[in-house]
């Protein structure tokens, strides 16, 4: 199990400023019935087993139908891994439980079963990734913008450089426009994620 454990607060390089656009929703792109509300953004830095972490607090501009994005993190790799792992083990579990006596007709299944729950989990999970779309002009379903580099000063941890992914393009546009400086000084970076 990997323990992030958090860090105090980090100062920031003078140079680098950054300012979110608040002409339209950060994810499907509407400009009426907007409102600014902090998306909790963590950078976890992996050592060995355990990890730091830094939240950053974003202030967004999203529109009512899109807040619920601001909560959904974007499953890494190694969460889907872990899922993955826990209901193949669950389902192995039960298998060997529950459905023994059943599957001893199976031989194949029986001298097999890991490997087929893992296959059951895999469709599990599949299915459950399928339905977690986007709905209307959503870019997406999970944090419209994420945190994609941070450079920061070995000795003082000061952050020397950030950069974003956004989702919604006209969003990006904007963003670019109002950091022109920031970006162009090489202090601040946005692309599409
Ligand atoms: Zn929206």
């Amino acid at each position: 199990m990997i323990i992030p454990i958090p860090l105090g607060p980090v100062s920031f390089a003078p140079e680098v400023s950054v300012i979110f656009p608040n002409s339209c929703c950060c994810n499907c792109g509407f400009k009426s019935g907007l409102s600014i509300i902090n998306q909790d953004t963590k950078k976890t830095n992996y050592f060995l087993f355990a990890g730091t972490e830094l939240t950053f607090q974003l202030p967004l501009t999203i529109c009512n139908d899109c807040e619920k994005t601001l909560k959904r993190r974007v499953p890494t790799l190694f969460h889907k891994f872990l899922v993955l792992f826990v209901i193949a083990f669950t389902l192995f579990l039960l298998a060997v439980t529950v459905g023994a006596h059943s599957l001893s007709r199976f031989q194949f299944i029986s001298n097999n079963l890991f490997i087929f729950c893992l296959f059951a989990a895999f469709l599990v999970l599949l299915a459950f990734y399928a339905i977690r779309r986007p709905s209307g002009k959503q870019t997406s379903y999970y944090h419209p913008v994420r945190l994609s580099l941070l450079e920061r000063e070995l000795t003082s941890g000061e952050i020397k450089s950030i950069g974003f992914g956004f989702t919604n393009a006209a969003y990006l546009r904007d963003f670019q426009k109002i950091n022109k400086s920031a970006i162009q000084a090489g202090r601040v970076h946005a692309a599409r994620a």
